[in-house]
């Protein structure tokens, strides 16, 4: 039996950085990491299109689903403590106008690359090609696959989205194995689908505007930014950042100018149809939207296309202008877990003490997505990792340090 004081499952994002901040409590400490690929930190890899946005410089509780939680837990790990932490491991930082955070390299590799370096150098032990698929504990121990045990057990397995890059979802039943519940999981930031009538014909064309998510009359979610139009329904950040709540029977509302009110559309439309009076309808948008998706707009609104600008009717105008600021498209679903960048649900957070050890199996501690903790696009999902994976780290070293009285 191989022994650990703290042994961490998953050698993701949560876990490395719970590995290091725990090696840094005592060197004295035997920690150690397994992880079911070949290699630790593989989703790093990708995340940010291979560029790693690891923070956000406006990061705040509010930013995801369970913001109480989240707060107890920035409050003793803040993202900005995270950005300290990464200048501690050597790695420059820049961020952009929207406060998302990158390496300065430009690679996600560099990211990585300090929290290995630094894992290694702290003597911590990584074991791969590992899956772990059975966990008991004693009074004193836990033991895992039946061949390691230790004072200390660390889920830090991720969830189920993106499971080619390690987190397949074996973390949720090693959480039962040890009594701990799960709530419901849904893919969140992933891309989803609608009726496919209007987008089809728009394929590949971005758009800046206001995205509603309304189920039965009520609007449930909003986002501003980014639509890429895809032949199966909308991606882009916006898209993926309402997605959480996305369901089959729901209507998907774009405000194409989200600047301007209906009025103010109304008015425009009316100037613009002035000056191409005599030129076919077509014209009525040049120079507000992309043209397919002018196109694609008021082919939806005139039964006749071709019609001459001067021959518009006020109603018809009316309509035009109703259609840019909301352009209702059905949901039919949402793109699946292998798709996803994040899971929503997770263990459930009232089992869970402020510094992330469960309540009812003491010694346990879980971190990172893991948790029923999921958040915006931008930084705030890998902001969470590194700020509960650095403090679990921290409490479950303080924990052995203070019972050994090391
Ligand atoms: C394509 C993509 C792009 C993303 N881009 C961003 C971004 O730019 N910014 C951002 O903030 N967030 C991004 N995210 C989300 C972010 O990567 C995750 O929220 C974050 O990595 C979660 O950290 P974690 O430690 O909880 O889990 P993970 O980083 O997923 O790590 C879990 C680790 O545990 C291992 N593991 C799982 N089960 C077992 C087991 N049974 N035994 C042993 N090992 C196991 C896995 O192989 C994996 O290495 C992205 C996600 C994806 C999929």
């Amino acid at each position: 039996m191989k022994q650990f004081d703290v042994l961490i499952v998953g050698g993701g994002a949560s876990g490395l950085a719970a590995a290091i901040e725990a090696a840094r409590q005592d060197k004295r400490l035997r920690v150690g990491v397994i992880e079911r690929l070949d290699r630790v930190g593989k989703k790093i890899l990708a995340t940010g299109n291979g560029r790693c946005n690891l923070s956000n410089l406006h990061a705040s509780a509010q930013d995801y689903n369970a913001p109480e939680f989240v707060e107890k837990v920035f409050q003793k790990k803040s993202p900005t403590d995270n950005m300290d932490f990464f200048r501690s491991l050597g790695l420059l930082t820049v961020a952009d106008s929207e406060g998302r955070v990158y390496p300065y390299s430009g690679t996600a590799t560099s990211v990585l690359d300090v929290l290995r370096f630094e894992a290694q150098r702290l003597g911590v032990e990584i074991v791969c090609s590992q899956r772990a698929e059975s966990v008991t504990k004693n009074k004193n121990y836990f033991t895992v696959n039946g061949v390691y045990s230790s004072t200390v057990l660390m889920l830090s397995c991720g969830g189920k989205s993106s499971p080619s890059q390690g987190s397949d979802g074996s973390g949720y039943e090693l959480l039962r194995q040890l009594g701990l519940t799960v709530t419901e999981l849904k893919p969140s930031l992933v891309q989803i689908k609608t009726q496919q009538d209007f987008v089809k014909s728009l394929k590949g064309l971005r758009s800046n505007a206001r995205i509603t998510l309304d189920r039965g009359g009520t609007d449930i979610a909003e986002s501003r930014g980014e639509i890429l139009f895809t032949d199966y329904g909308i991606s882009g950040i916006a898209a993926m950042e309402i997605s959480r709540d996305a369901e089959k029977d729901c209507v998907l509302k774009i405000d194409f100018l989200p600047d301007y009110s209906e009025k103010e559309v109304l008015d425009m439309l009316y100037l613009n149809a002035k000056r191409n009076r005599d030129s076919s309808a077509e014209y009525l948008l040049t120079g507000v939207l992309h043209s397919r998706i002018a196109q694609a707009l008021l082919k939806g609104t005139l039964s006749d296309f071709n019609i001459q600008c001067s021959r518009l009717k006020h109603d018809q105008m009316q309509n035009i202008a109703k259609e840019l600021k909301c352009k209702k498209i059905k949901v039919t679903g949402k793109n699946g877990f292998d798709q996803s960048q994040v899971t929503a649900g997770g263990a459930e957070l009232s089992q869970f003490t402020g510094m992330l050890e469960a309540k009812n199996c003491p010694g346990l501690f879980v971190t990172g997505e893991l948790l029923d903790v999921d958040g915006r696009c931008g930084g705030f999902n890998l902001a969470f990792a590194w700020s509960s994976g650095r403090l679990a780290g921290e409490s479950a070293a303080q924990k052995i340090l203070k019972r050994a009285k090391l």
